[in-house]
């Protein structure tokens, strides 16, 4: 297969889902896509935590070699499943595996989640080959342990990450975690895994969503729902003022949906909730019906060029 047979290939496979077309409104009153869902073992308990957050379609997270398990989990639930794959940055072998995920269906890179520097020369290689292969990559941004010597995940953000984002215009970034969404506010200097109290606005990440059409917010975890639940007067404006660059996702591990089995010692207050049902209630009650809907469901179908009507 020469190149452009393949990127003809991967644009068909990313027009296939028969779900995307009828999705259930759901109990959200729009149907929900979770970006950031990590593979489980066992396809039931994908299905679980779905069906229990009222959740209509996942974008399984996987790392390495994990087309069969995708396989199995998709067959179990046809339409309901895409995916994207992650792998070592550091290993030579990085880019072969990449691009073969890609093949073989995956529709971006990620999470990547490394001990490397933002601006470093491992994740410059990823951002050159997901243009190429025209698939976001998903970025996880942390620079504040959340247990000793747990070190630093895209180290930087900060301070290097505009550099990047103007010197890699074809690639499609997708920001996470804890450095991503605490740099809403201006007055951030890694002090705190969550920050809390009102936003000084004007922050790294507000600001680039508004200046550079590559970056998308990825609002799963605890560090997004910290984001939006520290400041609802900047929460009503930054929805609205970002409505075309957020994208929903839960990055939750409880089992059920309801919040069974969560916890995070980082925040207490998250402790038996599902991640997945408390931003989803932050979001709709903080903008309006046709925003929630572009955050939750309309924006992902666009950027994995999924149709939707
Ligand atoms: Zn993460
Ligand atoms: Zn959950």
């Amino acid at each position: 297969m020469n190149r452009r047979e393949f990127l003809e290939t991967v644009a068909a496979a990313a027009v296939v889902p028969a779900f995307g077309r009828q999705a259930p409104a759901s109990e959200w009153g729009s149907p929900v896509f979770d970006l950031h869902f990590h593979l489980r073992p066992q396809p039931a308990a994908n299905l679980a935590h779905l069906d229990g957050a009222g959740i209509a379609k996942a974008n399984l997270l996987t790392r390495g070699r994990a087309l069969e398990q995708v396989k199995a989990v998709q067959a179990a639930a046809p339409g309901r499943f895409t995916w994207f794959n992650s792998y070592d940055v550091t290993k030579p072998d990085a880019e072969q595996v990449l691009t073969q995920a890609v093949k073989s269906g995956a529709q971006g890179f990620g999470e990547m989640k490394f001990h490397v520097a933002a601006d470093g020369p491992e994740l410059r290689r990823m951002y050159a080959l997901a243009a190429d292969l025209h698939v976001p990559i998903l970025i996880h941004f942390q620079e504040v342990d959340h247990s000793p010597n747990e070190g630093t995940w895209s180290a930087g953000y900060a301070k290097t990450f505009e550099s990047i984002l103007k010197a890699y215009p074809r690639t499609t970034f997708i920001g996470h975690a804890d450095a991503f969404w605490a740099n809403v506010s201006a007055d951030y200097h890694n002090e705190a895994v969550y920050p809390a109290g009102p936003v000084t606005r004007g922050g790294a990440t507000d600001k680039w969503l508004g200046d550079y059409p590559n970056l998308f917010g990825d609002m799963s975890a605890v560090s997004c729902n910290t984001a939006l639940t520290r400041d609802p007067e900047f929460t009503a404006d930054f929805l609205k003022r970002q409505q075309d660059k957020l994208l929903f996702g839960s990055d939750c591990s409880c089992r059920d949906g309801h919040g069974a089995g969560y916890d995070n010692p980082a925040a207490p207050r998250m402790a038996g909730k599902c991640v997945a049902r408390e931003t989803l209630s932050v979001v709709k009650r903080s903008t309006s019906a046709p925003v929630f809907q572009k955050i939750v469901w309309g924006n992902v179908n666009r950027l994995l060029r999924i149709p939707t009507s």
